[in-house]
């Protein structure tokens, strides 16, 4: 049984227009039929271009927002009703932005003792005493427990930050993005403290981002977004190596190249992201796809099986070139 096992999940918003907005226009796919598992101990990374509806994604696993339809099982459970306190408690997040998520108005000891308030968890005494175990674990001294938010670095903030989402002892952590706010230098020493923090307390993680260079880093296994969809998803290895969609190969074409021989080779990715409101017939990223045959314009592709552990939602998954040879292996 996976941990975490997302079903047919959508979110949509209705676009209203008019003086008292009683005119519905149209309706935004945020979220469309996404299904995902992730197993103990294991990180999901989800990728794709902003607005793809990885962030709304994330906030419909937390119940931050409530699903259109689709179901979310936690360790078996439907999330709903007396499951939703469980999994408030064994579900953490850890966001962005480590300067907004902070309440600038509490010391850093309460910011990271109140989930264990929230939750009914110790006394006063033994938060405390949590307070300062935690800080140790994330990397900083426990004296800081006393400071604001605004004496510390952009790290040293996303340190408080997974120092909080550790307080409950979760299961699972939702990271929407955790490193993206942050300089390059710093994102390494997160991403290595987060890993850390999984192999001592068996964590998984549903890891959010769009630099996939960071994603290669820390994921187990990989699920590419387009347009609220999920088009792809795959073993890390496996998704680097071989990518399958023509949209996941996009964008590793759009990162530079692990090997420096081939840092040249770095194709930004054409065209704009259609909108959500009125997605592309067929196949939603036929507007941008170089192997564009008459059935993508038709056809909506299903996520289907085509190798141990990879599924891909494009009608040419089978036909197309290997990655290798398209990008010109051995021409530099
Ligand atoms: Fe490209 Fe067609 Fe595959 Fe869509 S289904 S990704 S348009 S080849
Ligand atoms: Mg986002």
């Amino acid at each position: 049984m996976s941990l975490l096992e997302v079903t047919d999940l959508t979110k949509h918003y209705p676009v209203r227009q008019g003086i008292v907005m009683a005119r519905q226009v149209g309706t935004v796919r945020a979220v469309d039929g996404v299904s995902f598992r992730i197993e103990r101990g294991e990180t999901l990374a989800l990728v794709g271009e902003s607005g793809c509806g990885k962030s709304t994604t994330a906030r419909l696993v937390l119940r931050l927002i409530e699903p259109t339809s689709g179901t979310v099982r936690f360790d078996g459970q439907e999330v709903s009703g007396a499951a939703l306190r469980t999994l408030r408690r064994r579900v953490q997040v850890v966001f962005q932005d480590p300067y907004a998520s902070l309440n600038p108005r509490l010391r850093v000891g309460e910011t990271i003792a109140e989930p264990m308030e929230v939750h009914g968890i110790g006394d006063a005494k033994s938060r405390e005493a949590r307070v300062q175990e935690l800080l140790r674990l994330v990397g900083l001294a426990p004296f800081h427990a006393q400071r604001y938010p605004h004496e510390f670095s952009g790290g040293q903030r996303q340190r408080i930050g997974i120092a909080r989402a550790l307080a409950v002892q979760p299961d699972l952590i939702v990271c929407d993005e955790p490193v993206s706010a942050l300089d390059v230098s710093i994102q390494a020493q997160v991403v290595n403290l987060l890993k850390d923090l999984q192999r001592q307390f068996g964590l998984s993680y549903l890891f959010i981002a769009h630099d996939l260079a960071v994603v290669r880093h820390m994921a187990d296994r990989v699920a590419v977004m387009y347009l609220g969809q999920i088009v792809e998803t795959a073993p890390k290895r496996d998704l680097f190596a071989a990518p399958r969609h023509p949209y996941t190969r996009a964008l590793l074409r759009a990162i530079p190249h692990p090997d420096p021989r081939r840092r040249g080779q770095v194709t930004p990715l054409g065209g704009d992201v259609p909108s959500p409101m009125n997605p592309p017939s067929g196949c939603r990223f036929h507007t941008r796809c170089p192997f564009v045959q008459d059935i993508c314009r038709k056809e909506e592709p299903v996520l289907r099986d085509i190798a141990a552990g990879t599924r891909v939602a494009c009608h040419l998954a089978d036909t197309l070139p290997p990655f290798e040879a398209e990008i010109g292996e051995g021409l530099s």
